[in-house]
């Protein structure tokens, strides 16, 4: 048994010490404890995933490596409510995901998540505007509403000048960044990208990567997969994954720090 000290008898209000608050740990985003994700059955099973258990806390900047085929996009999925895990347990914002049926599970993808793939995949001959107004249209807003938001992503990604472009005028960076525009249009607080710069040359993966630095500081949790070690580098967390398990899991800077690469705002004097 611990031993205490006695209290003070009571003074006055004014004079009594502040009771600690217990304080609570905030929930992570994305709770995955012990996954496993098998793609059909018997002698055909692929054991994608293997048990595969992790937190992400809000604001972290997770940067998710490995091989091709170790099972990034299988986590990304299950993360992503694309998809559900054979075996474990998943749960996004305290949410148990297994008790949710398709329709609950699209509205959570709608309201928390941001998708960001690797092939831009916008829609041809529809403007930028039109393709971030996009996930605003399902989620029934109107439209002089829906305009106002998507250019104000649009104007926040550096697209302000090319909003009325379509895709096949803007260079591979700009398509994604109208990308991440449509992700963050519904403002979900949670952005996940599967190799946002597999297709992007070095220019426009660093200053799509500078986009995501910017987001992330403001608050948003980011959670990308990638192949490239410089891209890695503007996460504060790095995972890599092999053959369907979580190997190294390598924290650079706290989760609710400023993003590595981010240049600072000069400090107040
Ligand atoms: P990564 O993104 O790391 O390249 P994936 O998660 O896409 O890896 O794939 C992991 C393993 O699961 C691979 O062997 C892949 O062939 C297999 N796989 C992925 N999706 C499916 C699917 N829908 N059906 C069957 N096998 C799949
Ligand atoms: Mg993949």
């Amino acid at each position: 048994m611990t031993q205490r000290l006695p209290r003070p008898a009571a003074g006055p209000p004014w004079e009594a010490p502040p009771e600690a608050e217990p304080v609570l740990a905030p929930e992570p985003v994305i709770r995955l404890t012990s996954v496993v994700k098998t793609y059909g059955t018997g002698e055909a099973a692929v054991h994608a995933l293997r048990g595969v258990s992790l937190d992400v806390a809000q604001r972290d900047y997770v940067a998710i490596m490995g091989a091709s085929g170790s099972g990034k996009s299988t986590m990304m999925n299950i993360i992503g409510c694309l998809d559900v895990p054979s075996e474990g347990e998943f749960l996004i914002d305290g949410i148990d995901t297994s008790r949710l049926d398709e329709q609950q599970l699209a509205m959570v993808r709608n309201r928390k998540i941001g998708f960001v793939f690797q092939a831009f995949n916008l829609i041809p001959r529809m403007t930028a505007l039109a393709n971030v107004e996009l996930p605003l249209s399902y989620a029934g807003l109107r439209a002089a509403e829906r305009r106002l938001r998507a250019e104000a992503a649009l104007r926040l990604v550096g697209l302000a000048e090319r909003m009325n472009a379509q895709p096949k005028q803007l260079s591979g960076g700009q398509q994604q960044r109208v990308a991440v525009a449509r992700a963050l249009v519904t403002a979900p607080s949670l952005i996940l990208a599967d190799e946002p710069t597999g297709n992007l040359d070095t220019k426009a993966s660093a200053d799509l990567m500078g986009v995501f630095d910017r987001l992330n500081a403001a608050g948003r949790t980011i959670v990308l997969i990638t192949h490239e070690a410089d891209v890695a580098a503007h996460a504060k967390r790095a995972i890599s994954v092999q053959d369907g398990h979580i190997v190294t899991d390598r924290r650079v800077t706290a989760a609710d720090a400023y993003p590595p690469l981010l240049r600072q705002p000069a400090s107040q004097p």
